[in-house]
């Protein structure tokens, strides 16, 4: 502070208790304050200031920097720090705007600058993914996807009905495998039976492919299934619990489904005594042969097959 005269002063954000002194007079309190060291209380009573001795540098003006303002183009300005503190005090800041050149900055102008970014973010969404689809007739579901989506319903519907959750889906046990959720989800949403939901939260899709690519459990969804009458909760109703009848009546369908789930069960039961045994293991295509067998030979009694299951993973153990 040595060279008080050639600080670049910002006279207008001087404080109401100095405003009324004269520049020089301002300057030479400053030069005793920094300079000439005097105590504070010695200059508030040799300038006959009103003042509290804590707040006398916070009266003085602040110190244009060479930065500037991007919103207005003023010239940024520091406030000066106790004589006992180091360098300047605190970041630059824009003396008309308050804007501070750091990310965490919430002046007006930054956060309507923020809403403005996310309002693009979120149209761009809405350009993705709010495209009218024509509804799928409850009729044309096979049983497969009637399967599927009861299963999404249940798992994931919110309390108003009206949307599937991600963050629900994520929560409950879809499916035995992690791939097999996987499965489930891109085949209701590529036959448009479900649609994500243009105002899902933002950072459910992915920055480098925005926002065509998202995170299956963090978007949400639509239902975009129509019945023979509008009622929506008789069609939810409808769609979470379907007929058993109508599986019954496709034994051969309905039996390939039981394969396949019971298959990913043991997939499931596998990875799980592994993991117990701190065995790491990847169920390739011998192990799917080696299971769909003992599906197809044993599936009418669980308990069999998780005891050759279990034996399976013995003989699998000491061979490895
Ligand atoms: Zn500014
Ligand atoms: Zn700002």
């Amino acid at each position: 502070m040595e060279n008080n005269n050639e600080l670049n002063f910002y006279w207008d954000k001087i404080g109401d208790r100095l405003r009324n002194l004269d520049k020089a007079e301002v300057k030479n309190i400053i030069a005793d304050y920094y300079t000439n060291k005097i105590k504070v209380k010695d200059i508030i009573a040799k300038y006959h200031l009103n003042i509290l001795s804590s707040q006398l540098i916070k009266e003085f003006p602040p110190i244009v920097v060479d930065e500037k303002c991007p919103y207005d183009n003023e010239k940024m300005v520091v406030n000066l720090h106790s004589r006992d503190g180091l360098g300047l005090s605190g970041e630059p800041y824009c003396p008309i705007c308050g804007h501070q050149n750091s990310q965490y900055c919430r002046c007006k102008n930054c956060l309507e600058r923020e809403k403005k970014y996310l309002e693009d973010l979120r149209n761009k969404v809405r350009d993705t993914y709010l495209i009218p689809q024509e509804k799928v007739e409850i009729d044309d579901l096979t049983l497969r996807d009637k399967l599927f989506l009861a299963t999404v319903l249940k798992t994931g519907l919110n309390e108003e009905t009206t949307k599937i959750m991600g963050s629900k889906l994520a929560e409950g046990k879809l499916s035995p495998l992690a791939d097999m959720d996987q499965d489930v989800l891109s085949s209701l949403v590529s036959k448009n039976i479900i649609l994500v939901d243009p105002e899902s939260p933002l950072d459910a899709f992915v920055d480098e492919n925005f926002p065509e690519t998202y995170y299956i459990y963090k978007v949400n969804y639509l239902l975009n299934v129509t019945g023979e009458n509008d009622n929506h909760d008789q069609l939810i109703g409808m769609l979470e619990y379907p007929k058993s009848e109508e599986f019954y009546s496709e034994p051969k369908i309905s039996l390939g489904f039981w394969k396949e789930l019971a298959l990913a069960e043991c997939k499931e039961f596998l990875n799980y005594r592994m993991k117990a045994v701190d065995f790491s293991f990847n169920p390739g295509k011998k192990t799917n042969l080696v299971l769909n067998n003992l599906l197809t030979k044993e599936f009418f009694n669980r308990s069999n097959l998780a005891i050759n299951l279990y034996l399976c993973c013995l003989r699998c153990s000491v061979a490895g």
